[in-house]
């Protein structure tokens, strides 16, 4: 086999390499990511790998992409659109993105200073703290969180701070939000509909979140990236057009789960010139640009017909009934999600330690992966918590549904 730079890449070559351990005085890690481990997401997927079973654990989401989205996207690639774009996205892009904020999510953006397409919502997250804030800058985050929306801010060298919220319904005080505050806290990122909790955020609730962010000053960084996965004819409430927290929210939107795209990375953000200016700068200067022919796709999928999300709704309703219902016979106590495509399901009552343990406990016994609820809480509160993922074909949420309930049955 050759090797980039064309020189034969043998066996002999690799025995002559140094290990890295014996050069004791080079850093192999960076502080920031001392701290940091991997996920027990990916862990628990390597697990349902080894064991063969039903990986409910990690959102993979995959279902089929719509074709007018994978067809924009060939087109694009054969018509050799496949140059940087600018950082901000090309213009097409943005331009339907504005057209379906105003229309969908009431937003008035203009798509030439108020518009970022960036490489997933991920990519719009990572470039919102390192456009915006500071390392020491406190981020306040709502427990059950995302896990990356804490360790991106780790690893921007943020001082995170938590608002921790009581199942099943999570809701938001105006009293727990402030109590959470430091001197230092200069951001809140509100995720609905929330991942794990399926929350969605109510008006009450954001115009609660408002008065706070306005009285002490705060950032407000949204992720929206579940807003068409909603549930019981339940809308979602763009907290931008709350309480006139447009002029400090940074609205961060994907498209990874709406067109199940996660392999695609694109998404966007939306906020005022003052803002975005510097988060474009930001993701200019971490990934140059989101991917140009993939932009073009997505662009196509602006346009597709009001049927497709009402029946995107409508399957995900299905599954998240299969999956609930199946853990509800088991005894496993699901909280049913509002929105998004997880549910979390309390098995204190099994009585293990950690939640670590309850997971490897379903998957060895009914081959089902879940997350442990601890991937989502600093504390004990997610140690009686697994967190299912349906967003899968609906054979394989039924095969797994069906293991689910035989299993519980042998538990009694
Ligand atoms: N935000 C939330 C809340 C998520 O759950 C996920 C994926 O699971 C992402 C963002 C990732 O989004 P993207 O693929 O657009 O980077």
């Amino acid at each position: 086999m050759m090797h980039a730079e064309g020189r034969p890449h043998n066996e002999a070559t690799l025995a002559r390499r140094v290990p890295l351990a014996q050069n004791a005085a080079m850093k192999t890690r960076s502080a920031r990511l001392e701290d940091l481990v991997q996920s027990d997401i990916r862990r628990m997927t390597r697990e349902c790998d080894r064991v063969g079973g039903i990986n409910l654990g990690q959102g993979v989401c995959d279902l089929p992409t719509p074709a007018p989205v994978r067809d924009a996207a060939i087109a694009a690639i054969q018509g050799r659109k496949s140059l940087y774009s600018y950082p901000e996205g090309i213009p097409e892009l943005r331009a339907v993105i504005a057209r379906k904020l105003a229309e969908k999510n009431g937003i008035e953006a203009d798509p030439a200073s108020e518009i970022a397409v960036t490489v997933g919502a991920t990519g719009a997250f990572a470039a919102v703290l390192h456009g915006l804030l500071d390392p020491g800058d406190g981020l306040l985050v709502f427990e059950p969180y995302y896990g990356y929306h804490l360790n991106a801010a780790i690893l921007a060298g943020l001082e995170p701070h938590f608002c921790a919220l009581a199942p099943p319904d999570f809701p938001i005080t105006e009293e727990g939000v402030r109590a959470a505050l430091r001197p230092n806290t200069r951001a809140i990122v509100v995720c609905t509909p929330s991942n794990p909790s399926g929350k969605m955020w109510t008006v009450e609730e954001l115009e609660t979140l408002a008065r706070v962010a306005h009285e002490h000053d705060l950032l407000v960084i949204t992720d929206e990236i579940y807003e068409d996965i909603t549930y019981d004819d339940r809308v979602h409430v763009s907290p931008a057009t709350i309480g006139g927290l447009a002029e400090r929210t940074v609205t961060i939107m994907g498209l990874s789960k709406t067109f199940s795209i996660t392999g695609w990375r694109l998404g966007y953000a939306v906020a005022r010139p003052e803002l975005l200016a510097p988060i474009t700068l930001a993701c200019d200067l971490l990934t140059v640009c989101a991917p140009t022919p993939l932009q073009h796709g997505v662009a196509a999928g602006f346009g597709l017909p009001q049927s497709f999300y009402d029946d995107l709704k409508s399957e995900y309703a299905h599954k998240r009934a299969v999956l609930c219902d199946a853990l509800e016979a088991a005894g496993m106590q699901p909280i049913r999600p509002q929105g998004a495509y997880y549910v979390l399901a309390d098995v204190g009552h099994w009585g293990f330690a950690t939640a670590r343990e309850a997971a490897l406990h379903l998957l060895e016994s009914a081959g089902v992966a879940a997350v442990p609820g601890s991937a989502f809480y600093r504390g004990a509160e997610g140690e009686r918590l697994l967190r299912f993922c349906y967003a899968s074909e609906l054979e394989r949420i039924q095969a797994a549904a069906a293991r689910i309930v035989e299993f519980g049955g042998a538990q009694r």
